[in-house]
C-alpha cells in the first residue's frame, strides 16, 4: 500500500472535530491526538526539531540539503480539525479500488451515494482507488489528505538526502474550520519566507485568491410602549430589521444567485424583540473596493428603511475578516509561478483557482507569509459523501518534493 494512503487512513480514524462555541484553544482537545502522533511519526523519520507546542501546533522542520546558502525558507501547512458540520467520531474509511463509474453506496447508510453525475470530478478518476466514509460520518480529507500528503513528502526527502532542496518547515494548525486556525501561529519562530497550505481540491490547482471578508453589524433602536396603547407612537425594532432584510435585492448580490467572481452580502444573524434589534451580516468580494461598495449599501439601505420610522435609530458597524491573499501574492509572484513549475513537472496541467471563502493562506500572507492553496484532492469536504482518490494524494506528494527543487533550482 502507498505510503500516502496508510498514512492517510491512520489519521482519518482519530476524531479530531473542532467546536466553533469552545473558548479554549485549542478548541477541543482531542486534536491533540493527531498531533501529538504527528510529532512522534516526525521524529520517527529523524526530524528532532519536530515539537507540538502550547497551543497544539506542530513545528518541524526537514533540514536543508543544498550546498546553496541562499535558498528560502518555504513552508507546507495542513491543519489537523475536521468540519463541526458533520461528526468525526469512528470514521471507518474505505478504499473502492478500481473504481469504474459506478455509484458508489456508503453501506452504513446506503441512502449516501456518491454519483459521478453529482460530482463532475470524479469523471477523471476512472481506475483510480476512491476512499470515502461509511455513511454515517465524514471522511476527513479536508485537511487530512494534506497532512498524509505533507508527512509523505518529508518521508520520501529525509530518505533521499540526495535532492537538494533549502530547509523546509512543516506547520500542522489546529482549528482551520472554526475560523482560528492561525490565532497562535508563531511567524518569527516558523521562520520561513514563503508557505503553501495543502488543503485544495482538484488535482493539478492552485488557489491564489480567495474572497475578502467583513462582518457588518447593524443595531436598531426602536420606539417601544405597550403594545395596547402603542398607536400612532410604537416603531417595532422587529419589524425595521425584517424591513432591511426584505430590502436586500432577491436576484444578485446574495450566495444563492452568485458564483465565480461575484461577491454578496448576506444575513446570518438576527435577534431582538420590539425596542432593539440587532442582525449581523457577513459581506464578500473579491476586491477591497468592491467589499466597500457592500459596506455602502448597506449602509444606504438601513437609512432608507430608517425614513419611515422617524423616532428609530440605527447604527451600523464594520470588521474586517480577512482580505484576498492576491494582494500579497501578486507582489511575490515566485511562491505562485513556482508551485505551477512543479505541478507542471510532474505532468500536471497547472491551473489558478480562486476559492469563493478564506483559508489560513490567506491569513497567513498578511501576517507576512506569503501563501497560497496548493491541491491535496479533497472533494464534497464537510459532508459525508466526502472522498478523495489515492492517485490524486500521490500527485499531491510528488508535487511536494518537486516543488522543494524548484525553490533549490531558482535560489
Ligand atoms: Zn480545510
Amino acid at each position: 500500500m502507498s505510503s500516502v494512503l496508510t498514512k492517510f487512513l491512520r489519521y482519518v480514524a482519530i476524531d479530531t472535530q473542532s467546536d466553533p462555541f469552545s473558548t479554549s484553544f485549542p478548541s477541543t482537545e482531542k486534536q491533540r491526538d493527531l498531533s501529538n502522533l504527528l510529532v512522534v511519526e516526525l521524529q520517527e523519520m529523524g526530524i528532532s526539531d519536530a515539537h507540538l507546542d502550547a497551543f497544539g501546533y506542530v513545528y518541524a522542520t526537514i533540514p536543508a540539503t543544498s550546498t546553496k546558502a541562499d535558498v528560502p525558507v518555504i513552508c507546507f501547512c495542513s491543519h489537523v480539525d475536521t468540519s463541526p458540520d458533520v461528526t468525526g467520531t469512528n470514521v471507518k474509511p474505505l478504499v473502492h479500488s478500481n473504481w469504474q463509474g459506478e455509484d458508489l453506496v456508503l453501506p452504513d447508510d446506503p441512502a449516501q451515494v456518491i454519483r459521478l453525475s453529482e460530482h463532475p470530478d470524479l469523471a477523471g478518476q476512472l481506475g483510480n482507488d476512491i476512499v470515502t466514509a461509511s455513511g454515517t460520518t465524514l471522511l476527513g480529507a479536508d485537511n487530512k489528505a494534506g497532512v498524509a500528503e505533507i508527512m509523505a513528502a518529508a518521508e520520501f526527502l529525509m530518505k533521499h538526502p540526495e535532492i537538494p532542496h533549502g530547509n523546509i518547515r512543516i506547520l500542522f494548525t489546529p482549528d482551520e474550520e472554526v475560523g482560528r486556525g492561525t490565532e497562535h501561529v508563531d511567524i518569527e519562530k516558523l521562520g520561513a519566507v514563503f508557505g503553501y497550505t495543502v488543503d485544495g481540491e482538484t488535482v493539478g490547482t492552485l488557489e491564489n485568491e480567495t474572497f475578502s471578508a467583513d462582518g457588518a453589524t447593524i443595531q436598531i433602536q426602536g420606539v417601544s410602549t405597550h403594545p395596547g396603547f402603542g398607536k400612532g407612537k410604537l416603531e417595532n425594532a422587529l419589524k425595521i430589521a425584517s424591513d432591511i432584510i426584505a430590502a436586500l435585492p432577491k436576484d444578485r448580490l446574495s450566495p444563492e444567485t452568485t458564483d465565480e467572481k461575484e461577491g454578496f452580502i448576506h444575513p446570518v444573524h438576527l435577534e431582538g424583540g420590539q425596542d432593539q434589534a440587532r442582525i449581523d451580516f457577513i459581506l464578500r468580494d473579491f476586491t477591497t473596493i468592491g467589499l466597500r461598495q457592500k459596506n455602502e449599501w448597506l449602509k444606504k439601505t438601513m437609512e432608507q428603511v430608517l425614513l419611515r420610522y422617524p423616532g428609530s435609530t440605527a447604527t451600523i458597524q464594520t470588521t474586517e475578516q480577512y482580505r484576498n491573499m492576491k494582494e500579497i501574492l501578486d507582489k511575490n509572484p515566485e511562491v505562485v509561478t513556482h508551485a505551477m513549475e512543479a505541478m507542471q513537472r510532474v505532468g500536471l496541467n497547472a491551473q489558478l483557482r480562486s476559492i469563493r471563502g478564506g483559508t489560513d493562506g490567506s491569513r497567513l500572507s498578511f501576517m507576512g507569509l506569503p501563501c497560497p492553496n496548493i491541491f491535496a484532492g479533497e472533494h464534497a469536504f464537510h459532508s459525508r459523501l466526502e472522498w478523495v482518490s489515492v492517485q490524486d494524494m500521490e500527485k499531491a506528494v510528488e508535487v511536494l518534493v518537486e516543488l522543494a527543487k524548484v525553490w533549490e533550482e531558482h535560489a
